[in-house]
């Protein structure tokens, strides 16, 4: 829910840099690489971070978790704003990850390939109230793949946050349905090259 007026103005900022950076290809994919994607801007990730973090204050998180890599900015933002560690699950199995392990298979819209993903069982406890965070949510795979991760664990799911939800790809339909709580700061009911309609303007 918007709430304050420093919420709305944040919103409404990061709608006004969708419509002006953005680039969409094809019909699907949204090319933020001016400050989410690729290049990253500190000061308005911090702000945006921090915004999905206030929405859970009330919920006794205790770790964000994220995928790498451009989810990584905005969950440190949320988890500096909660005080909590960042876990960012990792896109194939290292050497240097060792001992007992939580993987689930992602299938990535944007390389159009399987990846497993995995965090280390040390960093992640039944005891874990779980905040996912990630910069886009489109089909919901990494969103699936990071509730499992969770579960495996045995950790209870606050919700997820999400900078950018392209609501015309479902992916938060499912976790919705479960009674996942899905927190979006934009979210894009349909769009092309040259124009962006979000939601919020029905
Ligand atoms: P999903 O698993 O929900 O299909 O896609 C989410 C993941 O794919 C995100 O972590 C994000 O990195 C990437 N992704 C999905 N759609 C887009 C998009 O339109 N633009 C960019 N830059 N990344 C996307």
């Amino acid at each position: 829910m918007i709430d304050t007026d420093k919420e709305k103005e944040i919103i409404s900022r990061l709608h006004e840099r969708i419509r002006n950076d953005g680039v969409v290809i094809g019909e699907d994919v949204l090319k933020v690489d001016t400050f989410l994607n690729h290049q990253i801007d500190p000061v308005f990730i911090m702000q945006l971070g921090q915004e999905l973090g206030q929405r859970f204050a009330a919920n006794g998180v205790t770790k964000i978790l994220t995928v790498e890599a451009s989810g990584i900015a905005v969950a440190m933002a949320a988890g500096l704003a909660l005080n909590v560690p960042v876990l960012f699950a990792k896109k194939g199995r290292p050497s240097t990850l060792q001992g007992q392990v939580y993987v689930a298979q992602v299938f990535s819209f944007t390389r159009q390939g399987e990846t497993d993903i995995f965090v280390s069982a040390h960093f992640l406890s039944a005891d874990d109230v779980v905040l996912i965070v990630d910069d886009f949510l489109a089909h919901g795979e990494a969103l699936q793949g990071l509730i499992s991760l969770a579960r495996q664990a045995g950790a209870r799911i606050a919700g997820a946050g999400i900078v950018i939800e392209k609501s015309f790809q479902h992916g938060g339909d499912a976790p919705r349905q479960e009674g996942i709580r899905i927190e979006s700061l934009a979210a894009i009911a349909s769009m092309r090259p040259g124009e962006i309609r979000f939601l919020s303007e029905g």
